[in-house]
């Protein structure tokens, strides 16, 4: 169990900082965290389906 904060990649064990972005569930370590995770999903997930780039 426990994750990883998608925000500055530490190691998570708890769930006490937790959001749900389209099904998916997403720990961070600390509430700041999580407010800017929730702010902009995409600036911190690295997916491949975003290619608006080029
Ligand atoms: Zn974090």
């Amino acid at each position: 169990m426990g994750g990883t904060c998608p925000v500055c990649n530490k190691e998570v064990d708890q769930l006490t900082f937790s959001s749900v972005i389209d099904g998916v569930v997403y720990q961070f370590c600390c509430k700041r965290c999580q407010r800017s995770f929730t702010a902009e999903p995409r600036k911190f997930i690295n997916c491949c389906e975003d290619s608006t780039d080029r």
